[in-house]
């Protein structure tokens, strides 16, 4: 069955769409289409909120509820940003997740994106995330616009680079944690990206590089 929603680790990561704006050569979607050879990320049909709050069950199991899945979330915003509100509304003070030490804690709500949001959308839409999302994630992939386009091949071309360094920085003004990430690929290089994540103010990761499996 097409999973909507997948374990890794502690968090749950949630599948609303296979469409994405990028072509990302590196992109597990081309490689394979069970996921860690064990889920079917690739949907018959997109899922609908109710469907995916189904799908993710008690929140309060997690300690990540991520929007990721096998294409880019924002192009269903209004599904993220609705699940994204009732899950924030529904964890009841019963479901509160107690850890060890008994120190009540929320399972964050996390983004990963490919930052074109803006292009896609035609208009801002970080402000409409604000209280919604707590992480967000959004690959950088790249140190400058020519290597981006190189590795991702945007639809929309040079623009994309751009677009995607403002996202970040619009970013901070409405999510509480921004992470600019890149993939562990041999023609990047880190330390560039990682400068540019510093100079925008945000934190810097890089993500491993997998072919068929991804183990967090
Ligand atoms: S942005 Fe993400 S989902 Fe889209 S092609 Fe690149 S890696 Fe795949």
């Amino acid at each position: 069955m097409n999973a909507i929603s997948y374990p890794i680790g502690d968090s749950l990561y949630i599948n609303v769409t296979n469409r994405c704006t990028n072509h990302c050569y590196f992109c597990i979607r081309y490689k394979t289409k069970q996921f860690n050879q064990e889920h079917e990320l690739w949907l018959e049909k997109e899922p609908t909120v109710e469907e995916v709050l189904e799908a993710i069950g008690d929140p309060s199991k997690y300690e990540q509820i991520v929007f990721c899945g096998y294409g880019e979330p924002l192009i269903r915003l209004d599904i993220v940003k609705a699940v994204a509100k009732r899950m924030k509304s529904k964890i009841p003070s019963s479901k509160i997740k107690t850890n060890s030490k008994s120190q009540a804690q929320n399972p964050k709500i996390r983004l990963d994106t490919n930052g074109q949001a803006n292009l896609f959308w035609g208009r801002n839409v970080l402000p409409e995330l604000k209280d919604l999302i707590d992480i967000i994630s959004i690959s950088l992939d790249a140190e400058n616009a020519e290597l981006y386009q190189k590795i991702c091949q945007s639809k929309y071309n040079e623009e994309a680079y751009a677009a995607v360094l403002d996202f970040i920085k619009e970013a901070k003004k409405y999510i509480p944690e921004v992470i600019a990430s890149v993939v562990d690929l041999p023609e990047v290089d880190k330390e560039a990206c990682r400068r540019i994540a510093e100079e925008l103010g945000v934190k810097f990761r890089v993500r491993p590089y997998y072919e068929e499996t991804y183990v967090k």
